[in-house]
């Protein structure tokens, strides 16, 4: 039974009885005092009644109030706000199960809060580049990466279609092709400005939550894998290339051996094969060099290493060949020079590349001078190795370094050079943390310059 309600009825119901009696009585003789008495009876009880339902009214619609108030600040985002009703009544319970509810979703909207920021500063941070595009191929989605690598110059590009953010019909045509087929496709895309930069975009379809099929872009730039790809290429060529010369060479001579040669000509035969044979080895044995070089992961040994000595041991093994092409060595390094810090054998190897070619590229009469050219005061040890031989032109001296660059192949070959021995000097004084100088003039020589840190404990 609803006891409120009843007494919102009952109470009335009396009241106008009570009156009813009171006037009854009035109209009887001898009861005008019992009359007066109920009359202020009925009166009192009626305006308590009056004030009660007054009190009951103001409280519930300033509950209301409180109510909508709290609503409205967690509609325009404060989920802080909570509401407090003085009554213990339904509605107090409401407010109750209400700020229950306001407290689990301030809770998520926080939780939700932290996956956006976390998947912002993933985004951010990413080299890749991300574009989620929607089922109309709009741009909902942009990292910064994605900026740079497609060069959008544009600052924002949320909602623009895509072929307004990437005018290529390449990635346009695979993004169809995804939303359709559900493949993933791979293209690899250049900008107009830079050919030599690749970027690999792979696109993937997109289910929307609200239906149909978007697409997501993920590009990288693969320059650099490109660039090694197509210098590994280009190296198995000149391999292939440098050993086919003496193979064909070799075959040519054993095929005239096998017929009946003369034992002059079959000796002159057998030394050229030997030739050939020998500078097949000096190519695998650069090229095994090389390759060591390149997968030394290891820091390289750095111990003292006394350079004049290293060098006099070089220019006494190379004499023999200087004499013979008629040329003269002057070794100048003094004998007490800092101790540089790097591996001996590695260090020998420089020198040995440097000289053997201002051997090989001097004509007779030439001169060859090894002297100091860092002063006492200097953090690095300089030693040059001069000739005064044929000479770079100035075009080929920077290319000098890769490995089969040769400025005259002839010459070269002539002298059974393999085209690897600057490309291995290099490694070597990129190991050693070091650098290496060139100035030549042709015509007039060339001068190698190497810088090597000094040993200190
Ligand atoms: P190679 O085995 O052909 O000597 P390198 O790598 O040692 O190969 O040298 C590359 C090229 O640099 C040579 O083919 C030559 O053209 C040039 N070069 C190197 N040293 C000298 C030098 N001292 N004088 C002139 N040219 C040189």
């Amino acid at each position: 039974m609803n006891w409120a309600l009843a007494r919102h009825y009952v109470t009335p119901l009396l009241a106008a009885l009570a009156l009813t009696a009171a006037a009854w009585l009035a109209s009887l003789p001898h009861a005008r005092l019992e009359s007066v008495i109920l009359i202020v009876l009925a009166w009192v009880w009626t305006m308590r009644l009056v004030l009660h339902l007054k009190t009951q009214d103001t409280f519930l619609s300033e509950s209301i109030v409180q109510l909508e108030n709290t609503v409205d600040r967690w509609a325009s985002g404060d989920l802080e706000a909570r509401v407090y009703l003085d009554q213990a009544d339904a509605l107090d319970r409401l407010a109750h199960g209400m700020n229950r509810v306001a407290e689990a979703l301030k809770e998520r909207t926080e939780d939700l809060e932290q996956d956006k920021e976390r998947l912002e500063a993933i985004l951010t941070s990413m080299a890749n580049g991300i574009i989620i595009l929607s089922h109309g191929l709009t741009v909902t989605l942009i990292n910064q990466a994605a900026y740079q690598l497609f060069g959008i110059e544009s600052k924002d590009v949320l909602g623009s279609h895509l072929l307004e953010v990437i005018r290529d019909v390449a990635i346009d045509d695979a993004v169809h092709q995804v939303t359709t087929s559900g493949i993933t496709e791979t293209v690899l895309w250049s900008p107009h400005d830079a050919e030599d930069e690749v970027i690999e975009v792979t696109v993937a379809a997109l289910n929307q939550p609200l239906g149909g099929v978007g697409a997501v872009l993920v590009a990288r730039n693969v320059s650099a894998q490109k660039q090694v790809e197509r210098m590994r290429q280009d190296f198995v060529a000149n391999v292939s290339h440098e050993l086919q010369t003496p193979l064909t060479i070799i075959r040519g001579f054993t095929e005239t051996l096998q017929d009946d040669t003369d034992p002059d000509t079959a000796r002159r035969f057998i030394q050229l094969i030997h030739e050939e044979a020998t500078r097949m080895s000096h190519l695998v044995d650069d090229l095994l060099a090389l390759s060591r070089m390149e997968h030394h992961s290891l820091p390289v040994n750095r111990i003292p290493v006394d350079v004049p000595v290293l060098v006099e041991s070089i220019v006494v093994k190379l004499g023999p060949r200087a004499e013979a092409s008629e040329l003269i060595f002057d070794n100048q390094l003094p004998s007490h020079i800092p101790m540089v810090a790097g591996d001996p054998d590695l260090l020998a190897e420089v020198f040995l590349n440097l000289i053997s070619n201002a051997v090989q590229y001097t004509p007779a009469g030439g001169l060859i001078t090894i002297k100091l050219a860092s002063l006492p005061g200097d953090s690095m040890v300089g030693i040059a190795v001069k000739d005064t031989g044929i000479g770079i032109p100035s075009q080929d001296i920077s290319r000098i370094f890769e490995r089969f660059y040769r400025v005259d192949r002839a010459r070269s070959r002539a002298s059974g050079g393999t085209g690897l021995g600057l490309a291995i000097v290099k490694h070597i004084m990129e190991l050693h943390q070091g650098r290496i100088e060139v100035s030549s003039q042709v015509g007039q020589g060339t001068t190698f310059t190497v810088w090597l840190h000094r040993f200190s404990e």
